[in-house]
């Protein structure tokens, strides 16, 4: 194989969303019938074309591969799945005669039609990108079903680039599947390794034949210990991959990418040792490796510019890496970025809004791009080319160090002055006899999750009180109507403990990232989370406090409109600080527990206002559990101990409620049962129920609340599945403990299904009291 090489700096990928989300209104009016598949394809290939256009702009090359092809129509998994023939059988009828796959079975993959569910989506590792689940079972036919990755290098080629396509790895594909319905007890999807990897070839080879001189194969699993299968046999399965497809005739160079965590020395090993020409090792969050044999062929991609936050960060510190890693005795080294940059937003500049030196230290993707372009110059012309940019960088670092803001004296002396009491509620028992006392519920008490529908109408009046159409004392009185409108409707439907229904929230973080110092909102700066939907994180930057209450007088209104217990409703620390960018000058503990008392603060407020329950919702636990087990335990004890920290001031007679998406109950008991609260809400329709044996086996003793139905989908429950679900629940759990609430907030669902689900759940309820 001989290379072009690769030039002295890349990135390993740009976000596909596009600068004003333009992936997402084209994709999502195709959906509606509004957009032609032809003019989808055009629109797309359009934004294609400003990517590598901007890319070239920024300083990478146009005709040396140093340009990813990384575009997604949805989703880069569900390409491959595409792409190698392992579309679901429930799909297989979409294909075209000749067993291709077309844009619009793509998409219903992705997206479900009639009773076919779509490809379940998880978390791509520890970071908020949700992909779609592969389905691969022995049955499972593998071959080349698309020639997408192809026609997009073609169209790079015919445009005058040589682009760098950018597919999943076979390792990984595998690893992140699950096996079909069809699948025999304890079948393997990587045991299919070797019936995949022929396709793997014939995809190289049209890779090439279209143009590519590089292909760039992710293999984030190498990295992970969150994958279920051990890093030895991951690593066992890339020495046979990469023999084969290192050893192909008729391939482009490949480039192997491992980011997210560091590499396991397995891996490292195997990877250096195999017939492929180029490797890209994350140096952000791993240490550098060992030399190891193998490497003195390969060209070294240093990921030193971290495709995750959006910190301008630290130049200088990247270029020692780089020259650390020159070190390795590796062929050459080339600057990249630590993963794919689809995890930040396009472009600084699209936020005129921002202050100006916030602004000066921050880098979204397209001034990452600056900072790879910046160290390539040093790799190719030596230090003393990028001496200036390297002073500038750290004279930022340095301002950011020392501006108002960043280093409260007031926030650090009350986090200083903590002690081990601040973090504990006292004894467990004593707290449910004085909640008993003071709230009086029934057996089996029914909530809800706190937000209801958001309606066109509320999105409607929230967007013209940001236009200035409507004043403030307009859009708060609109609100009040709602808040009162959900409250009769809570009393009619006869649920016993009430929400708000939190209208004012655009987003449960966002909003209170708006209402605390420390944070800034960007106006542009979208992220993809999964396929047409984007989310936009607010950017913790300094240290947090809070300037005025933030919920208590929705709070306290909603409570004076009825004598039903009314929740005060709050966004935990760890989901706070998982939803934002965070900031990267401190350990995550220290924000966390900033936040906490900026929470605790709240509850008090909203104690003081006559609110007596209050949840705080903490969804995202279990998402930032660290990839590498041995830093899992220095995680849950910062995180449990920040949730602790916001809710441990409550008065005895406060009833604290949690609220936690998932039902991998079994994963996080201990976590769970850490967090102390009273009351603890989880999903458990969608897995129907089978939570409910784990919350029995672990001797959990407080409240718990397994979601009866599945607010995902507009299906309404029937009276007899949400009643077959609590007469299990009552058979495994102690009565004293169920409450009765849905799997998550209703915000997405619109009235007329929520009504009609919640009066089953009542009814449902009121049957089984009678049981009981
Ligand atoms: N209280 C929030 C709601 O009901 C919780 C949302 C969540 O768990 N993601 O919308
Ligand atoms: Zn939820």
């Amino acid at each position: 194989m001989t290379a072009p090489a690769l030039p002295e700096g890349t990135i390993l990928g740009y976000p596909r969303i596009g600068r004003r989300r333009e992936l997402k209104r084209a994709v999502e009016s195709h959906w509606a019938g509004a957009l032609s598949e032809a003019d989808l394809e055009a629109t797309t290939a359009d934004l294609r074309r400003a990517t590598r256009e901007r890319l070239a702009e920024l300083g990478l090359g146009r005709t040396d591969s140093s340009i990813p092809e990384s575009f997604s129509y949805y989703d880069q998994v569900l390409d491959v799945t595409a792409t190698v023939g392992a579309l679901p059988a429930r799909f297989t009828r979409l294909r075209d005669s000749d067993g291709s796959v077309p844009l619009s079975a793509y998409f219903t993959a992705a997206r479900g039609e009639g009773d076919d569910a779509p490809l379940e989506m998880t978390k791509w590792f520890d970071t908020n990108y949700h992909y779609l689940v592969p389905e691969i079972g022995p049955e499972t036919r593998f071959a080349l079903t698309s020639d997408r990755f192809a026609r997009q290098v073609a169209e790079a080629r015919a445009d005058g680039f040589v682009t760098r396509p950018v597919v999943v790895g076979p390792v990984t594909f595998l690893a992140l599947a699950k096996a079909t319905d069809a699948a025999p007890a304890g079948f393997a999807p990587t045991s299919r390794l070797d019936d995949l990897l022929p396709v793997y070839v014939e995809l190289l080879a049209s890779l090439k034949a279209a143009g590519a001189e590089w292909v760039q194969l992710d293999e984030p699993a190498l990295v992970s210990e969150s994958v279920d299968v051990d890093p030895a046999a991951l690593a066992a399965l890339a020495e046979r991959a990469y023999a084969v497809l290192g050893g192909a005739g008729d391939r482009p160079s490949i480039l192997v990418t491992a980011g997210y965590a560091q590499l396991s020395p397995e891996a490292w090993q195997v990877l250096a040792a195999a017939p492929v020409e180029a490797l890209a090792i994350d140096l952000g969050r791993g240490a550098l490796p060992a030399a190891v044999p193998g490497l003195e062929s390969k060209t070294l991609v240093g990921g030193v510019i971290d495709g995750r936050n959006i910190w301008r960060g630290d130049l200088e510190a990247a270029w020692q890496k780089l020259e650390a890693l020159k070190g390795l005795g590796a062929a050459s080294v080339v600057a990249g970025t630590t993963t794919s940059l689809q995890h930040v937003p396009h472009d600084v500049a699209d936020e005129p809004a921002l202050d100006e030196r916030l602004v000066s230290w921050l880098a979204f993707a397209d001034q990452k791009v600056g900072q790879i372009a910046v160290l390539a110059r040093g790799l190719a012309e030596g230090r003393d080319a990028i001496a200036d940019d390297l002073a500038a960088a750290t004279a930022a670092l340095e301002d950011r160090r020392s501006a108002p803001g960043v280093r409260v004296d007031a926030v650090r002396a009350r986090t200083g002055a903590l002690t081990d009491a601040d973090f504990s509620r006292g004894d467990y028992a004593e707290r449910a006899a004085a909640q008993d006392a003071a709230l009086h519920l029934p057996a089996l008490p029914t909530t809800t999750i706190g937000s209801f529908p958001q309606t066109g109408d509320i999105r409607r009046a929230r967007a013209r009180h940001a236009k200035g159409e409507l004043t403030t004392a307009e859009y708060d009185g609109f609100l009040r109507d709602e808040i009162a409108a959900v409250i009769t409707l809570q009393e009619d439907l006869g649920l016993d403990v009430l929400v708000h229904g939190e209208p004012e929230r655009n987003d449960m973080v966002q909003y209170f990232a708006e209402n605390l110092d420390g944070f800034a909102v960007t106006q542009n700066g979208w992220v993809q989370s999964y396929g047409s939907r984007a989310t936009r994180p607010s950017i913790l930057w300094g240290d947090v406090s809070r300037p005025a209450p933030i919920t208590v007088a929705w709070a306290e209104y909603a409570q004076s409109l009825t004598a039903k217990p009314v929740k005060g409703m709050l966004t935990g620390p760890v989901t706070i600080l998982a939803w934002s960018f965070v900031r990267d000058d401190q350990p995550l503990g220290e924000t966390a527990n900033q936040v906490a008392l900026a929470l605790r603060d709240e509850i008090g407020d909203l104690e003081q206002a006559g609110i007596a329950i209050i949840q705080v919702d903490e969804p995202a636990l279990r998402e930032l559990l660290p990839l590498k087990k041995a830093d899992q335990p220095a995680y849950l004890d910062w995180s449990v101990g920040s949730f602790r920290l916001a809710t441990a001031g409550a008065e005895t007679a406060t009833q604290v409620h949690t609220h936690l998406c998932y039902s991998e109950f079994a994963v996080v008991i201990d976590a769970i049962a850490a967090l102390d609260a009273d009351v603890t809400s989880i999903e458990a329709a969608r897995s129907r129920g089978d939570v409910i044996d784990d919350i029995s086996a672990s001797g959990f003793s407080h409240g718990i609340g397994p979601g009866v139905y599945d607010i995902h989908s507009p299906r309404i429950p029937s009276v007899e599945e949400v009643t077959e679900l609590l007469e299990r629940a009552v058979k495994a759990i102690p009565t004293r403990q169920i409450w009765v609430n849905p799997d998550c907030g209703l915000k997405t669902r619109g009235y007329a299904e929520t009504k009609a689900s919640l009066r089953n759940l009542v009814a449902a309820t009121v049957a089984v009291r009678e049981e009981v």
